[in-house]
């Protein structure tokens, strides 16, 4: 690396900052963004700054957003009556891929963790505790991650909304799709049996 100019040094060693870069990627990166045209490296550098200027979080939802609402939460389309509740804006994005859900999401920001300090002020409780009193929610589907801290979650909220008279269901957690069964972990093969339906 020290072969190259310090210009050139300096983009392979802000490029390996990337988490799963290591120097040899970087440096490949480096060299093809020096070899393409300028117009190329001019959209990439302001793409960057673009999202550190224009990205802020949805005022309802917390999604990432270019203003002050999502385009989810300004889409006349989506049912507000159902609420999907989910940990980091990475899952609202999965469970839309998913193409299951048509309502509205609540991006809580983390999931409660008392043994790293977090705890229900620290993520966006309160905020969906407005939008519950506020909307007019009929459902409100947890979708948290089915480790400690998600299941911790869930119960939580599910305990707080319980005098809001609404219905509160959890996703169910199963054998995946094209899975063996001799390979799912015994917690993830009693969540099956205990959620399973009838055919
Ligand atoms: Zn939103």
């Amino acid at each position: 690396m020290s072969y190259y100019p310090a210009s050139i040094q300096s983009l392979i060693k802000n490029i390996s900052k990337l988490p799963g870069i290591g120097e040899k990627t970087a440096e490949r990166l480096a060299l093809h963004i020096l070899r393409g045209s300028r117009q190329d490296a001019e959209l990439l550098a302001n793409s960057i700054l673009n999202i550190k200027n224009t990205v802020r979080f949805c005022s309802r939802c917390f999604a990432l957003s270019d203003g002050e609402l999502c385009s989810l939460c300004s889409d006349p389309a989506r049912d507000p009556a159902f609420l999907c509740v989910v940990e980091q804006p990475a899952d609202m994005i999965a469970v839309e891929k998913s193409g299951a859900f048509r309502g509205m999401y609540h991006i809580l920001s983390g999931a409660l963790s008392p043994m790293n300090g977090v705890g229900p002020e620290d993520i966006r409780i309160r905020e969906l505790v407005g939008r519950i009193e506020k909307d007019q929610v009929k459902e409100v589907v947890l979708a948290t991650s089915t480790n400690v801290e998600g299941e911790a979650t869930a119960s939580y909220i599910a305990r707080i909304l319980e005098k809001y008279h609404i219905k509160i269901t959890r996703i169910a957690s199963g054998v995946p799709m094209g899975g063996d069964l001799k390979y799912v972990d015994q917690v993830t093969l009693k969540r099956a049996l205990e959620t399973r339906h009838a055919l």
